[in-house]
């Protein structure tokens, strides 16, 4: 790949002192309160706490009350353009990333027009080098207009800049094709990333098909119609030595498909959602369409595998889907609303409030896996470390604070969070050495 993987829009480089904040790097090792100096977007200096001198920069004086952790990395964000702009645009949505402390995102192509050929390719790329406020990566089309059928010019799109590729919000139904993809994927690279759904299992299925659809009279999609595909995908690529990455798991059988694949030693990788480690198809009772998303919302029983999964490691990072859609498209009957929920504002409050405080998973380990997706793209995965290009989130972990009390970052609303109580609240975000985020209410102490 010739091109740079991420883009975003030009930004004066941050010079900043951060006093006695507390580190945490589960990568570097850092797990306690230090000085950290960012000097021209780099990470140039840690000291001990209260011994690095100010030279005249911002001081961000935590007194040992915030983190600074490594800025998170989504592999899986609907930005929406081109075409859907009333949902979402690049600048919307990264604002939407860095408020969350995301320093990068990795956007889909199942926009209007889908982005399936170098051309349009280049076209997002030079939007996203305008307007991102956080570097955004591409994965083009698998198939033209991702119907399934035809595969992309996926080397010159590689050439172009293409992370991989991706027929998100469909599957590549026929295996021939997806075989076929994995034998261009060994002459370009790239990561084929994949949304597993038999569509003749789904049918018109609405949400998961169990005794709450039985007891709401809805349509339900079986678990297997997702298990079936990881398992057939996970098959094609140990038979062809592809790479695949597997897209939001959602059921239990799913997350044994993957390993026992990576226990064969294929080369494949997982991410989950907040959504689904945080609610089953219990919550779709009240038929809320901001809890109608694809895949749907299982059982409690796949809910608590998805957790372990994330935890042993099967699972490799957590990815946000975030999928906003306007006000009106989703008020409508729970069987027509589109599916997604967006989610990139609550990823880490709801996961740390729910999973962290509720004593399921180390803080460590959760910053662990919303940093790991950079990494399974072949891109640098941040890092707390003198020398790194400045990839940082401070965090308060004592705020409190209500999903969508003051409105969204996103031009959309329709989270499945909305209303929750949380903990946990990003501060100041910096990405690739620039400043990308501060909160409304925090201001920066000048010396
Ligand atoms: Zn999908
Ligand atoms: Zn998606």
């Amino acid at each position: 790949m010739s091109a740079a993987p991420l883009l975003s829009r030009p930004s004066p480089s941050a010079d900043l002192l951060f006093r006695d904040v507390h580190v945490l790097d589960p990568r570097t090792g850092f797990d306690g309160r230090h000085d950290v100096r960012v000097r021209a977007g780099e990470l140039a200096e840690l000291g001990a706490a209260g011994t690095l001198e100010a030279e005249d920069v911002e001081v961000v004086d935590a007194q040992g009350r915030y983190h600074l952790l490594p800025a998170f990395f989504d592999t899986h964000v609907h930005l929406r353009t081109p075409g859907q702009e009333h949902k979402e645009d690049l600048e919307t949505g990264t604002r939407a990333a860095a408020a969350g402390g995301f320093a990068g995102v990795i956007a889909m192509p199942n926009t209007d027009p889908v982005v399936d050929s170098a051309a349009l390719l280049g076209s997002v790329r030079e939007v996203a080098a305008r307007e991102a406020r956080v570097p955004v990566g591409f994965l083009p089309a698998i198939t033209v207009g991702s119907a399934g059928v035809q595969l992309t010019e996926m080397a010159e799109m590689r050439d172009g800049g293409a992370l991989g590729f991706s027929d998100d919000g469909r599957p590549v139904s026929s295996a021939a094709v997806m075989r076929k993809a994995l034998r261009y994927q060994r002459l370009c690279g790239g990561v084929l990333a994949l949304h597993e759904e038999d569509v003749s299992l789904a049918g018109k299925g609405v949400m998961h098909e169990g005794a709450v659809s039985a007891a709401l009279g809805l349509a339900g999609i079986p678990s297997v119609s997702e298990s079936t595909m990881v398992a057939r995908d996970a098959a094609l690529a140990a038979y062809e030595h592809g790479r695949v990455h597997f897209q939001h798991l959602s059921v239990h059988e799913s997350v044994e498909a993957v390993a026992a694949a990576k226990a064969q030693g294929v080369s494949v990788s997982a991410e989950v959602t907040p959504h689904h480690l945080l609610l089953c198809d219990e919550q779709v009772r009240g038929l809320d369409s901001s809890t109608k998303v694809n895949p749907p919302l299982a059982t409690e029983s796949d809910r608590q595998a998805l957790i372990e999964g994330l935890r042993s490691g099967v699972i490799d990072c957590v990815a946000t889907d975030h999928a906003p859609h306007a006000r009106e498209e989703k008020e409508v009957p729970f069987e027509q609303a589109p599916m997604g929920t967006t989610g990139l504002e609550t990823a880490f409050a709801v996961l740390y409030t729910e999973l962290v405080l509720g004593g399921v998973l180390e803080l460590s380990l959760l910053v662990e896996r919303m940093t790991a997706g950079a990494g399974l793209f072949e891109l640098p995965v941040h890092r707390i470390a003198a020398g790194e290009v400045a990839n940082l989130v401070l965090m308060d972990l004592d705020a409190r604070w209500t999903a969508g009390e003051h409105g969204w970052e996103s031009r959309s609303a329709n989270c499945a969070f909305a209303g929750r109580a949380l903990r946990g609240r990003a501060l100041l975000t910096v990405a690739a050495g620039a400043v990308a985020y501060r909160e409304r209410s925090f201001s920066l102490v000048a010396v």
